[in-house]
């Protein structure tokens, strides 16, 4: 039941949609569940295997999630629901005939096959092949839930062969409030879902010690500049350079900044709902008090501007020192 709560919760309109078709018995073939980490694949494709097998089935064809095939569908025991994963990087050919094998063997509890392949797009053209085969087994007998979060890198012949289902990243309050639940503070977390709609990705950035001393360096940097202080200048090459060697890196600078000055654009427009960094809103209304909106957007253009250049191979320190400048033209002038 609490995976039917989640589900309903994550993809309103997709569950809605199965509802329906397990009111009606109309499940497809083959299906390519697409969509960033997170959003529900593997919980949507369990729930539709309970509907398949459940012993119990309530109102409208729907699984009871406690009778005992529900149970062991959970738990990744049911003989008839196959679940396959990549083993290392990929799906590796072995696997599916193992997959087969399994299949094949009589005495398990029904004719109705259903099989769950995690990170599809991780298939060996052999797997791929042997997959296929499966694909074109009888309607009816087999369904396949095949789950990817990089549809770009399906083979063909596999994308034609199945509905292709699209689950839609979470929004940005529903991400952080997963956040919350792996133990990763508000104000950690708002950062995080400006940054990225994946889960995992979210998660990951969160344990990652370059990212967080990021994070602090940038936002120091944002206070020289929105002072004016001259020292911002010389943090170019004192603290900035050293910590973001990369291009790959570099190009986070752009984004960490660009949100401050959106969460100052959003509080001059007073929302304060979703800032980036809501720790920091008493700084940023500070240094609103004394500015323009439209030096506010100049900024943001200039930021922008600074971005494109670095992507065009420019010195990273010289485009960094030019914006510095520029975004300190349109600081408040300094009072004390
Ligand atoms: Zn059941």
């Amino acid at each position: 039941m609490e995976n039917e709560q989640n589900l309903e919760w994550l993809q309103p309109q997709l569950f809605t949609r199965f509802k329906q078709n397990l009111k009606h018995g109309q499940l497809a073939h083959a299906y390519l569940f697409e969509g960033v980490a997170g959003v529900g694949k593997k919980e949507m494709a369990l729930w539709l295997a309970q509907g398949v097998f459940c012993l119990n089935k309530q109102e409208d064809n729907l699984p009871c999630g406690h009778c005992q095939n529900c149970t062991r569908i959970l738990e990744h025991q049911h003989p008839d629901v196959i679940e396959l994963a990549p083993d290392g990087l990929s799906i590796k050919v072995d696997q599916v005939r193992e997959l087969k094998v399994e299949f094949s063997k009589s005495g398990v509890e029904s004719r109705q096959k259903i099989f769950i392949v995690e990170d599809v797009e991780k298939m060996t053209i052999g797997a791929a092949n042997s997959l296929l085969k499966f694909l074109e087994e009888p309607e009816g007998t087999v369904i396949a839930f095949l789950l990817t979060t990089a549809k770009q890198r399906i083979l063909p012949t596999i994308l034609s062969r199945c509905q292709l289902v699209h689950f839609s990243p979470l929004s940005k309050k529903m991400l952080l409030n997963e956040l919350q639940k792996s133990d990763i503070s508000e104000n950690q977390g708002s950062l995080l879902v400006h940054l990225t709609n994946s889960l995992e990705t979210a998660v990951e950035m969160n344990r990652n010690e370059w990212f967080n001393e990021s994070r602090g360096i940038i936002w120091k940097w944002f206070q020289l500049i929105s002072q004016n202080e001259k020292q911002a200048f010389i943090f170019v090459q004192t603290d900035v350079m050293p910590h973001f060697k990369e291009r790959e890196q570099q190009l986070l600078i752009f984004e960490l900044l660009l949100l401050a000055y959106r969460d100052a654009l959003m509080l001059l427009y007073g929302s304060v709902d979703l800032l980036a960094y809501p720790q920091y809103q008493k700084n940023l209304q500070e240094f609103l008090a004394q500015s323009r909106g439209k030096d506010i957007t100049q900024a943001i253009e200039t930021i922008l501007f600074s971005k494109k250049k670095l992507e065009s191979n420019v010195s990273a320190q010289g485009v960094f020192e030019q914006m510095v400048l520029l975004l300190m033209s349109v600081s408040p002038v300094k009072t004390r």
